[in-house]
């Protein structure tokens, strides 16, 4: 799980990213907030410091409380 890498994140179909600073988030991995981009800057450039990222088979394995949806992608959660 550390060192998993986007493209593997991206076969699921859910992610939570937790971050320090603005909070837990549960996403589709499709939305808009979950790109490569992001993915390599909070991982690699911040080395996990504010946070990373979980991937989710299904929503019924969250098993965590601070983790809230995503207003943008919405998923079923
Ligand atoms: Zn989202």
């Amino acid at each position: 799980m550390e060192s998993m890498s986007f493209g593997e994140v991206q076969k699921y179909p859910y992610v939570i990213i937790y971050d320090n600073s603005n909070g837990n988030k549960l996403h589709k991995t499709n939305c808009t907030f979950v790109t490569e981009e992001n993915f390599n800057k909070k991982v690699y450039e911040n080395r996990k410091k504010n946070g990373y990222y979980r991937p989710i088979a299904a929503i019924g394995d969250i098993n965590d409380d601070t983790v809230g949806p995503c207003k943008v992608c919405k998923p079923d959660f």
